[in-house]
């Protein structure tokens, strides 16, 4: 029996996608183990969004070959599809796949016999038109389940579009098969996945769903407590998809927005959909309805252009904004983007200032949130991670709580209530009695 692991980088459909390709590996007989179990087969599974994605995927190799010096070494992923031949030359390496062609790589790899030269399998970005549905189901807790795929938009600074083509969806019907299969292996939440999930229903080029009514039908299905929306743009965020959550079941009161500016300056740079105003009037919709609900925002520093005027109306914007958290990005120039010929580059270390002034906003924004909410009642649902004899788990709204260890509670939820906010960021909790509620 073939011994194969995988090594993921980058995001949430890169790990749904690893998870998926696994289990077609184990489906067809080989035996999946640890990257340093003395493989026969490494996938590794690139981002090109990461920084260094080259000197990472060299490392890997490295290490790869470090463990089985015989092995085959298999490169997908954004990263190959935007660099095939590139890293068809790093040494080591054995088969490059793109985006068309990873999810047949056992039968395109037919044996994974090593040949003189490395293979590369990668046709043009324009051939990935083909939806291949994934989830992850790494630990009992959280799921990662793609329902889009792909990108139609041209945001002066992304890669994606050209290493993940065209927006491309599931259907409905299939997507509650996989949540029903879910389901029945007792994961308790849902993670929903994409590029861009609010433009979900797009099939053979023609839009055929929508998805409002992804996550109407999704809150019927029995057997998941809770479903997330991962991130969504904000022009796509609608009025209709806001009010359901707030009345939902199972869809939990958390958005994550990418914002990306504060100013409509640089948002019209960047070729991004709406204008500030816009996003202001989405965080106020959800204020409205949910007050305790949480909003992260993806924000860029350093943008070409951003002068220190255009960044301070990004993060007077923020402070003002009743948001929980940032994810801060810091630009870093990327081939084949229009950003790259765009002037008024902004110097790598006020790019770094820029970034830890976000950040310190975010932790203060984070406090606030956790402060607001302090003696509610909420349900926690607990993961495995331990930590100083703690563990740890979220609240409907993102909140990370921290309580006793006991196994007995990892993968349950319990109502809770918060009480203070502790030296690592965390809130504690009324210790909780041990009374399990199994759903
Ligand atoms: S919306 Fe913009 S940033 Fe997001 S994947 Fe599409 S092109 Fe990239």
């Amino acid at each position: 029996m073939k011994k194969v692991a995988f090594y993921t980088l980058g995001c949430k459909l890169n790990y749904s996608e690893t998870s998926t390709i696994s289990r077609m590996f184990e489906n067809k007989g080989y035996q999946k183990v640890e990257f340093d179990q003395t493989p026969d087969i490494f996938i590794i599974n690139t981002c090109s969004v990461t920084e260094n994605a080259d000197k990472k995927c060299k490392k890997i190799v490295k290490e790869a070959k470090k463990i089985s010096p015989n092995s085959y070494v298999t490169i997908i992923g954004c990263y190959a599809q935007l660099k095939p031949q590139e890293i068809a030359t790093i040494k080591g390496v054995d088969a490059v796949l793109g985006a068309a062609e990873k999810f047949r790589l056992i039968e395109l790899l037919d044996g994974f016999a090593k040949e003189q030269e490395a293979k590369v399998l990668a046709s043009e970005i324009q051939e990935a038109t083909v939806f291949n549905n994934a989830f992850s189901i790494n630990d009992r807790t959280r799921t990662f389940l793609k329902v889009q795929d792909g990108c139609n938009y041209g945001c002066a600074f992304c890669t994606i579009p050209l290493a993940r083509g065209k927006s491309r969806s599931d259907s409905i019907a299939n997507i509650l098969d996989s949540a029903r299969e879910i389901a029945a292996s007792d994961v308790k939440e849902v993670v929903l996945t994409g590029v861009n999930i609010g433009d979900f229903g797009i099939q053979d080029g023609k839009r055929k769903e929508r998805f409002a009514d992804l996550v109407t039908a999704l809150d019927e299905i029995e057997g998941i407590n809770r479903f997330r929306i991962s991130s969504i743009e904000p022009n796509l965020l609608t009025n209709e998809t806001i009010e359901f959550v707030s009345r939902s079941k199972r869809f939990v009161p958390h958005f994550h927005i990418p914002l990306q500016s504060g100013s409509n300056t640089m948002l019209r740079a960047m070729g991004r959909r709406y204008l500030r105003e816009l996003y202001e009037d989405r965080v106020s919709k959800i204020k409205t309805l949910m007050p305790h609900c949480c909003i992260g925002v993806d924000v860029i520093v350093g943008f070409p252009g951003e002068t220190e005027e255009l960044f301070l109306e990004t993060y007077n914007f923020l402070n003002e904004l009743p948001i929980s958290y940032l994810h801060v990005f810091t630009y870093s120039e990327r081939a084949n983007t229009r950003a790259t010929e765009m002037g008024g580059v902004v110097p790598m270390k006020v790019r770094n200032e820029r970034s830890k002034m976000l950040r310190i906003l975010s932790e203060k924004k984070r406090r606030q949130f956790y402060q607001e909410n302090l003696g509610k009642t909420y349900t926690v649902l607990f993961e495995e991670d331990v930590e100083e004899g703690k563990m740890h788990g979220f609240t409907e709204n993102y909140i990370r709580v921290s309580a006793k260890y006991d196994p007995m509670l990892i993968n349950e939820t319990k109502l809770v209530q918060l009480v203070e906010i502790n030296e690592k960021g965390s809130v504690d909790i009324e210790e909780p009695e041990i009374v399990y509620e199994k759903h």
